[in-house]
């Protein structure tokens, strides 16, 4: 926020600033989602809807992951939220006690660790490595659990690191999980985003084994870049869905009425969209990594997956200070903006965002090697 803000202060006084700290695609919504809302305003589907989010979007979302990975998830099992961020926060308030713990794969978004926090739970993070691109291992999941853990918290691809779980590992959490008695939520929010031709795997293809266990979460923001829309969702077991609603019900209500027909239009009519936009942020991808590792005092492998890369920085330091400063220094001295890795976790790194044009990922390398061949 730091950064962001000094970003701010110095476009204000006039210096281009390129922001490379986006955490949202610079593609435009897809044009049937944009045209099915103005519709739905123009139609007058303005009023509150039902507390779950229109059951048309509901019944999209289930069906969709039911022939995708053969779930059994129908309308009951389904919530649309104000954002997967919601969606996350809600669950949380329903799962997590005072004193429970969460154990969760690190680097990790930085909303994670506190809104496990304003539940009363105690975040628990698992180190991943830049060596093995931050890959999740069931392994070090599973030692991590104790007692007191009431969930699994997977989010793969990874926000910040792309790092993934192989569809073995994340078997071998859920059926572990499911044992305890303890929840695997997992957080698929950039799904879609995966590169080199792999396969991401979600923990929806392993509900109907272990219907008790797995609670999935999406985003309407990243796939279809609909940020501001606010629209994200659950599936899961059919009691923890009814509470989560109860839950929604009492503090968003529901979801934009129009917003929710738009993401219907996304959902079944843009997938073009999708591919085009993710062709591109694999080349983007691509661009940024071979610039990165051409700069001295930094390594960098290719993230698996979202549109981010975590490159190691601890090489550019100056006086043994952390990732705070070196962005800070980049912002003053390049005018680049990216985030510090501190917050996620991961004080050597820094956090660099692919989601803006070619022209920008160029132009933002060279001006950061030209501050540290200084
Ligand atoms: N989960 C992860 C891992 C994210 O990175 C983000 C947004 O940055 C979200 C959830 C929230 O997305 P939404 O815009 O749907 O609230």
């Amino acid at each position: 926020m730091r950064v962001s803000r000094r970003a701010k202060e110095l476009r204000a006084a006039g210096r281009e600033i390129l922001d490379l700290s986006a955490g949202e695609p610079d593609f435009p919504s897809p044009a049937v989602a944009v045209e099915a809302a103005r519709q739905a305003l123009a139609d007058g589907f303005t009023r509150y809807t039902v507390a779950a989010g229109i059951p048309d979007l509901r019944e999209a979302l289930a069906e969709r992951c039911h022939r995708l990975y053969g779930t059994p998830w129908r309308l009951a099992n389904t919530l649309v939220t104000v954002g997967a961020k919601a969606a996350l926060f809600q669950l949380f308030q329903v799962l997590v006690d005072a004193g429970d713990e969460v154990v969760y794969p690190s680097p990790a978004w930085v909303s994670f660790p506190a809104q496990i926090r304003f539940a009363g739970g105690r975040p628990v993070p698992v180190a991943t490595h830049a060596d093995d691109g931050f890959t999740v291992h069931a392994d070090a999941v599973l030692a991590a659990v104790t007692d007191a853990t009431r969930m699994i918290l997977v989010n793969s691809p990874s926000n910040p690191t792309g790092g993934m779980i192989a569809e073995d590992d994340l078997r071998r959490v859920v059926a572990f999980a499911a044992e305890r008695g303890i929840v695997v939520l997992s957080d698929e929010t950039y799904d879609r985003f995966v590169y080199d031709g792999r396969r991401h795997a979600s923990a929806a293809a392993l509900a109907r084994e272990h219907p008790d266990t797995v609670v999935l979460v999406g985003s309407f923001s990243k796939t279809y870049a609909m940020t501001g829309w606010r629209l994200g969702y659950a599936l899961g077991p059919e009691a923890l869905i009814g509470k989560t609603i109860d839950v929604q019900g009492h503090t968003t209500s529901n979801p934009t009425s129009f917003a929710m027909r738009g993401a219907l239009a996304a959902l079944t009519g843009a997938e073009d969209d999708v591919r085009h936009m993710i062709a591109e942020f694999e080349r983007r991808r691509d661009v940024l990594v071979e610039r990165l590792a051409t700069l001295p005092g930094m390594s960098c492998r290719k993230p698996a997956g979202a549109f981010y890369a975590f490159p190691h920085v601890a090489g550019c330091y100056r006086d043994g200070r952390g990732s705070v400063a070196f962005a800070e220094h980049l912002l003053e001295t390049a005018g680049v903006a990216l985030v510090p890795g501190l917050d996620f976790g991961a004080d050597d790194h820094v956090r660099i965002s692919f989601a803006c044009s070619r022209g920008e990922i160029e132009e933002a390398t060279t001006r950061i090697e030209a501050v540290l061949r200084r």
